[in-house]
């Protein structure tokens, strides 16, 4: 057992998140990409997709002004795209000097992204039903209009609020909505995300914005990755730090909630809710060991968790455990703690290493 698997670590597969951007470039042929690389990369680090499709996205977009400068300190050389744009008045000279892209949500940013002699791309973003940031589309075209005289680097950004349940009537209303705004064809135009891609809904405008989809996770509730030719990039794995067998009647973990109905073997995993697995979690969900499934039973530990060893052949100290990867779905177990996958992977901590895997899978 080498010591870089003793704890629990994301193996991040650079040839997963190649392939996916490709299916997404198949989906949308024409389209400009924008890979969105928001809280680390959803969590499976900012570089490691950097090196995989650095090269080949035509820009990034990211949540915050931080996270957009440690992109460029990675030497990525492209556009970047930040969706929450200027909010201080004395970030402007960060934005310039980073050639960042904001997007712009009300006037103060506007005046902001406009002073003394910023000349850089803006997005404008509209509001198209979301009921979140960005300019109702009456109040967008007189903006275009007092901003085509003299500037023609804006683009028009929306962003559908129910792309996820499929066939939604609001989604369709949402894209009239964007493409209603006078003066709007002139601009180039985004509005899909991952959803909006796969449903191909306002995908054939000029950029679309893939997030989930780069990671090879779904963003239907009823579907996962592989349903759309996607390939997870992540496999969240531990190692097994105990076999202990024990009695009929004995009970397992915090609150004793889970009582050995034999007499059984129980696996202790090295990964908790400390390392991002969720802590509520339905019963009857599992892990990966040699192969196979195994039950998770009794409570979630900070730094641990039991697992049902009964039918696990030749199973031994130190064996590898997927929590998520190809054979358990992070959609399933997102579904099993009554949440979805962007948030299981939002919160990997930092003490889980992300470790690049260059194998083909
Ligand atoms: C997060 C985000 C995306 C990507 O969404 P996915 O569903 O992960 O593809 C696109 N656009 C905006 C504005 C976002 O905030």
């Amino acid at each position: 057992m080498s010591s870089n698997n003793s704890r629990t670590t994301a193996r991040i597969s650079l040839p997963a998140i190649r392939h996916n951007l490709d299916v997404v470039r198949r989906l949308c042929p024409g389209a400009k990409i924008s890979g969105v690389v928001k809280a680390d990369g959803y969590g499976h680090g900012t570089l490691h997709v950097f090196k995989a499709i650095g090269e080949i996205v035509n820009s990034f977009a990211v949540a915050t002004l931080d996270e957009a400068v440690s992109l460029r300190r990675l030497g990525f050389d492209g556009e970047i795209w930040v969706f929450s744009g200027i909010l201080l008045d004395d970030e402007v000279s960060a934005f310039r000097e980073n050639r960042l892209t904001p997007v712009v949500h009300n006037t103060h940013q506007l005046k902001l992204a406009r002073s003394e002699t910023y000349d850089l791309p803006i997005i404008l973003k509209i509001d198209a039903g979301m009921g979140r940031l960005g300019f109702k589309p009456d109040d967008a075209e007189q903006i275009l209009l007092a901003l085509n005289s003299s500037d023609s680097h804006v683009m028009l950004m929306g962003h559908f609020s129910n792309a996820d349940v499929k066939d939604s009537y609001v989604t369709n209303q949402e894209l009239s909505s964007f493409l209603s705004v006078k003066g709007g064809q002139r601009c180039e135009r985004s509005i899909a995300a991952s959803a909006g891609i796969l449903s191909k809904v306002g995908s054939n405008l000029s950029w679309v914005r893939p997030g989930l989809l780069l990671y090879g996770v779904s963003p239907f509730r009823d579907c996962i990755g592989q349903d759309h030719g996607l390939v997870p990039a992540m496999t969240l794995q531990s190692s097994l730090i105990a076999i202990r067998q024990f009695k009929v009647g004995d009970p397992i973990g915090y609150g004793g909630e889970w009582i050995c109905p034999e007499s059984m073997p129980v696996g202790i995993v090295g990964c908790g809710y400390g390392d991002g697995y969720p802590r509520m979690i339905s019963r009857g969900s599992c892990v990966e060991v040699c192969g196979e499934k195994a039950p998770i039973i009794g409570r979630i530990s900070m730094d641990s968790m039991a697992i049902d060893l009964r039918g696990i052949k030749k199973v031994q100290l130190g064996d590898s455990v997927v929590m998520w990867g190809q054979e358990i779905p992070i959609e399933t177990v997102a579904r099993h703690a009554s949440t979805i996958p962007n948030e299981l992977l939002a919160r990997i901590p930092q003490r889980v290493n992300r470790i690049a895997d260059w194998q083909s899978f």
